[in-house]
Formats: C-alpha cells, structure tokens, sequence
C-alpha cells in the first residue's frame, strides 16, 4: 500500500431492533465484508485471540462472539483455536500470570471448550517463556521481540478486540491485543520497559521519605507484591533495590502510595505506547499480514482495560463493530469516532471534564498521566505497520438467517410438541375477570 492510499474499516453501529441487528450478526458482517475468507485457507489452523478477562471484570468479550467466529472458521474448513497469553502481575492479585490461573480464570468468565467450540490455549505456556523470537530492525524502540509460539506458529489470527481505554497504552484495541496480548511473558517484560536505563520503571525516582515503613497498614502486600525481593520494609521507610527490579509494575499498583506515584513516569509511558505498536509488528511479521483479521467491537467502552479486577461505568455510548486488514486504521477509526462522540455522566469522562464531543477521551480517562492517544497510532505508522489514513464503508446487513439457531419459524415445531404436552389447563388459567390498573400506575407515596 502506498503512503497516500486508505485502508478500508468496514462499519455497522450498535443499534438493534432485529434479530438481523444482534451484535453477533453484525460482526459476522463486517468480518465477511473484510475479507475472513481470504485470510482461511481449508486445513489452516487459526487463532482466534481475545482478551478473556480478568477475575470480576465484567466488560470483557462475551464469549457467544468467539463461539460464531469459531463456527464461522469451521465452515470455511479449518480448525480454530481460541488463545492468549500470560500476563506480567500488574496488580497483586492478577490471575492471569501463569497457564493453570489464566485457564480457572477463562472458564469462570465463560470460556469453555464447550461453549466455545474450539480449546483455549495459552499460547506462551506454564509460565510464558514458550515463545518464538522475531528481529524488529524496523522497530520504533523495540528491536526484537518475543510472541507465544501457539500464536507465532498458527496459519491465520483473527484478531478479536474490546476497544476500551488502558492505563499504560490510553486505549486498548487491535494494536494492544496484538502487541500486548500475542507478546509471551519474557515479550510483556520487554515492552513494558523492563530494566531500560531511560525508561524503565526502576530509572524513576521514588520517595522513601513518604513511606511509613511497618507503620503503614499496607507493608506486608505492598512488599509481597514483589516477585524477586527487590523491595525492602524497615521500621519507617523501604528500600527499592533497583538492582533487582524486573520492572513488572505490581508494587507501584499494589500501593498506590505517594512513595512511588511521585516518579515522573510520562516518558516510560509514552515509550512503552511505542514499543506496543514495535511488538503488534512481530507478530504480524510472524504470521503474515496476509493472514491476519482485525475485529473490533467498540462496546461496553471502560476507561480501562480488561486486565483488572473491575470494570468503571463505561465513558461514552457503544459505537458498534468494526473489521479491517489493517491494523492501524482500525484503530484510528475507532479513536476518531470515540473523540467526537460525547462523554456519559456520572462516568470518568464527567470526572476528567471530557464530556464535550472533540475531547479525546483516552488520554483524559484511559491513561495513568494523561499521555497522548496518538503513541499507538503514530509509532504503528512509523514502523511500517500499517496507514492511519482510513475510509470507512458501512457494511451490508446480513439479510437472510445465517446466523440463526433456526432457519425457520418456530410454529410448525411447536405445534409437533404441542400435540404430545398441552400447556393451557383445560379449565384455563385461575385469574381474576377485571383488576383496577390504575393504581400500578403511579409512584407509591414514602412512608
Ligand atoms: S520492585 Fe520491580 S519487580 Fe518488584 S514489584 Fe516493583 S516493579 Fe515489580
């Protein structure tokens, strides 16, 4: 593609008033119109990657989308997989750090083999060091990176996102399920900066002077937090033994202390946005471009991302679903029509005054330090990943009944069964003749 030309982003919004409008059938819709079969070949063995949620999140992807996109797979004869990756602790009680964790956590947001139709694997293993290395000279930061090897050695990835907001990349969508989501543990420690000298967490300054030491109530899990002793508790203050530190952010959410909030970590942030875009290319160089279908579902869109514990009221409107083959624009896209969309009340967007319609609303509710929302965008187009530049095409509804459990009406079914067990009492249903409504129609008065 050269430089001037636009990546198409097919389009259907969130409105609904018939079984041809359910999301699922939409983004059946705008998968075929972006070209899910030319992506499949029979035979192939295809990913299909999500973000499965974290334990007592609430926003993720419900698992009924993968369960058509599974199906859909199958019918164009080849054999899907649903998959994703370790993750780093981030917060102390994550429960997606290693494979057994991540699995117990799938299958109580839903995600069965049962429901889905197809496993769940964890593409980078027990612990996330089963990976496959890629070369990145064309990298913004990152000049290699490491992906869960079930993800780098599959033959196509349907790549399935919640765009929302995310507190270290400001938005979370195709680039950060890819970036983030295809990178194996040992390729989340490279993005998120481990042990760089510049930008690394451990280059901040902290303030020890802040910390009460064992007089704090939170002592114990703010060092528990740590997974290689790098933090040190004394009577009054801590010790962060920077030596050690791998750089897994778990303290520094684990205490939410001045101790540490007070460490400039903007250019580490807007950093590690880059180096997003740096790991989403590795994966698309593993795989092929050729191969690979982004499919956005801008709904139920929290200020942050799926990675945590809870879900925040959403801050704008559902937007609808969205399909490309280039990552980048479809991103843009969702970026853009999110900015002029107004802020909801009594959600963040009310909190951080972005209620007004032109507000970019992910780096004013999504990021930790109010960092642009461009980093993602910019660094995918300075790496050669994909074009901002987009045209967007309403996708055509799906007219017929594809993507129903019946192709038919349901009357001459019933009526079958209707034969065998009767449901209406002989003498009809004990009711009274009249009731006064009226009374039901009014609010009752507080006693
Ligand atoms: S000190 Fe470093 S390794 Fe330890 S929890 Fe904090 S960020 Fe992670």
């Amino acid at each position: 593609m050269s430089k001037k030309e636009r990546a198409t982003v097919h389009f259907l919004n969130a409105r609904a008033s018939h079984m041809n409008e359910s999301l699922v059938v939409k983004m059946m819709a705008v998968a075929n119109a972006a070209g899910i079969e030319d992506i499949i070949d029979p035979g192939d063995i295809v990913g299909i990657k999500l973000h499965m949620g974290e334990w007592n999140n609430t926003a993720y992807i419900r698992p009924v989308y993968v369960r058509q996109l599974v199906d859909r797979v199958k019918e164009l004869g080849a054999k899907p997989f649903v998959t994703d990756c370790t993750c780093l602790p981030y917060m102390p009680y994550a429960s997606r750090t290693n494979a057994l964790d991540y699995r117990l956590t799938a299958e109580r947001n839903g995600f069965t083999s049962a429901a889905l139709g197809a496993p769940v694997i964890i593409a980078d293993g027990w612990l996330g060091n089963d990976d496959v290395r890629i070369d990145l000279p064309e990298g913004v930061i990152l000049q290699e990176q490491y992906i869960g090897a079930a993800i780098a050695h599959c033959d196509a990835l349907i790549v399935l996102t919640h765009f929302k907001g995310h507190p270290m990349g400001t938005f979370g969508g195709a680039i950060k399920n890819v970036g983030v989501g295809c990178a194996s543990k040992r390729g989340k420690l490279n993005l998120h900066m481990s042990k760089h000298p510049l930008y690394g967490v451990a280059a901040g300054e902290y303030y020890p002077a802040m910390c009460k030491g064992k007089q704090c109530e939170k002592w114990k899990q703010c060092i528990d937090s740590c997974p290689v002793d790098a933090l040190e508790i004394t009577e009054d203050s801590i010790i962060w033994h920077k030596d050690r530190c791998i750089g897994c952010w778990d303290h520094i959410f684990a205490s939410m202390c001045p101790t540490f909030l007070g460490m400039n970590l903007r250019d580490g942030l807007e950093a590690a946005g880059a180096a997003i875009a740096d790991s989403a290319l590795a994966t698309i160089k593993a795989i092929g471009r050729d191969k690979m279908l982004f499919i956005n579902l801008a709904i139920d869109v929290t200020p942050w991302c799926d990675c945590i514990s809870w879900s925040d009221a959403s801050i704008i409107s559902d937007i609808g679903v969205f399909a490309s083959r280039d990552i980048v624009a479809i991103d843009k896209c969702c970026l853009d029509m999110a900015k002029k969309a107004p802020g909801l009340l009594d959600s963040v967007a009310e909190v951080k005054g972005a209620l007004e319609p032109g507000v970019a609303k992910f780096s004013s509710c999504g990021s930790l330090l109010a960092v642009s929302e461009n980093i993602q965008i910019n660094a995918g187009v300075f790496n050669g990943m994909g074009t901002h530049r987009y045209k967007l095409k309403r996708a055509k509804k799906i007219p017929d009944l594809r993507y129903n459990l019946k192709s038919k009406p349901i009357g001459p079914e019933l009526k079958k069964a209707f034969k065998k067990q009767w449901l209406v009492p002989e003498d009809g249903f004990k009711r009274k003749e009249k009731i006064d409504l009226e009374p039901l129609r009014w609010p009752l008065e507080e006693s």
